[in-house]
């Protein structure tokens, strides 16, 4: 770990439109973590924590701040009542000291005192939120609470497949689509599973032997190597491992129409979302796609019902849609819109105003209602 001047993290701090970004370390566990609230105009800020064995202090700062960023937004126009922030760890994620180091980070979330609440993200585990809650309340995704949110994740991202689909195509349709899934992890897995389901064909590249195996036996995935997955041949390429992975390296490479996955921050830069929108790939938001998590959570910060938080996670499809179609009308990039549809949410001055998400769009019963059980629960249209 490179450790960084002060002088560099101010400047990175001084940049950033954050309303808070506090640095924390605890010696005893050695323990050293950073918290970035990047709004709380809706209510409380509302992310996870991160543990990762970044680079550099630059790395954690500029992940941490990001992150926060794009939780801002995803809880906007998710219509949650919730600000964006998030948490990371800077270290080796398969420490055995658990207990010590997320203890230190529960003691870290207390001092905001509820301005701040987390919950696990990569490299941590509703396990680990149970340490932290010896320290702080301000805690969700315990296991025995509303647990897992990866399967409603995944989920929300199949919806918005359907939305880029019913785009892009003109139906919802991915029956005989094939799709590259990068990482086969909690989302990938299981959006692998709903694909598979719904007809596709699925290519999967994993780091993890064990994990892309897993997906090739279950669901008939075809195993390609991490490398060549960029530039698989497919409709549709979903990216469910980590951040930045629109990127001058892979952007030349993609072969595929529609890029729409789970993970946050796919664009390393914004210009990144401009190109893919100028060689014609449609790039459906991530932080729109992948809000199943956080309202799977709301059973716990809001005390909603699961079916309340399924009728919720379907909605992305209406959400995307809209999106999509805003963006053709104004031709813009979609993830532009995006922002700017939140931004106005958040009461920044904007050249969209919040009335564009009144617009309302068929929205398909699928099979995940009926199996739920969920058919007879009358939908409402409109805004959500
Ligand atoms: P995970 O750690 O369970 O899975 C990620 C997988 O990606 C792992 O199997 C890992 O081995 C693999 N991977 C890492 N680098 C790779 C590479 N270069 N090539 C191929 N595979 C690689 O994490 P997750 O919970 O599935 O989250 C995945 C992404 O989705 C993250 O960006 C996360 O922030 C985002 N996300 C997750 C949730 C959720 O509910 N879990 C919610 C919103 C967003």
């Amino acid at each position: 770990m490179t450790v960084t001047s002060a002088r560099n993290l101010r400047e990175i701090y001084a940049d950033s439109e954050h309303e808070k970004i506090v640095l924390w370390s605890d010696p005893a566990s050695d323990y050293r973590g950073i918290i970035a609230i990047h709004s709380t105009a809706l209510g409380p800020a509302v992310g996870g924590t991160r543990f990762w064995n970044y680079a550099s202090d630059e790395d954690a700062s500029y992940d941490a701040l990001r992150l926060a960023r794009a939780m801002s937004f995803k809880n906007a126009l998710a219509g949650l009542p919730f600000g964006g922030g998030k948490a990371v760890i800077i270290g080796d994620n398969r420490t055995t000291h658990r207990e010590e180091i997320f203890r230190a980070h529960g003691r870290f979330v207390e001092t905001l005192a509820g301005r701040f609440i987390t919950a696990e993200d990569v490299g941590t585990t509703p396990s680990d939120m149970e340490y932290v809650l010896k320290e702080t309340s301000y805690v969700s995704g315990l296991p025995d609470r509303s647990g897992d949110p990866s399967p409603m994740t995944a989920h929300g991202v199949f919806r918005a497949i359907q939305a880029s689909a019913q785009h892009r195509w003109g139906s919802i349709d991915v029956l005989g689509r094939t799709v590259a899934i990068q990482g086969c992890g909690k989302t990938g897995y299981h959006l692998a599973q709903e694909l598979k389901e719904a007809g596709a064909k699925l290519l999967v590249a994993d780091v993890d032997a064990e994990k892309v195996k897993r997906v090739v036996k279950e669901f008939g995935a075809k195993e390609v190597s991490p490398t060549e997955i960029f530039g698989a041949r497919a409709d549709i390429f979903a990216p469910c491992a980590l951040g930045g992975i629109i990127n001058d390296q892979t952007l030349p490479q993609l072969n595929v129409e529609i890029v729409v996955g789970c993970a946050n921050n796919q664009l390393l830069e914004e210009t990144h979302g401009n190109a893919l929108h100028e060689i014609g790939i449609l790039f459906a938001p991530d932080y729109v796609s992948n809000a199943g998590g956080i309202i799977n959570g709301c059973r716990e910060l809001l005390g909603w019902q699961r079916a309340d938080t399924i009728i919720k996670v379907h909605a992305i499809y209406d959400t995307m849609l809209t999106i999509l179609e805003l963006a053709r009308s104004k031709g813009m990039p979609p993830f532009r819109v995006a922002d700017a549809l939140a931004e106005s949410r958040l009461g920044a001055s904007g050249i969209l105003t919040d009335d564009a998400l009144e617009f309302t769009a068929e929205r398909p019963v699928d099979d995940y209602l009926i199996r739920n059980g969920l058919r007879s629960i009358p939908i409402k249209s409109g805004r959500h």
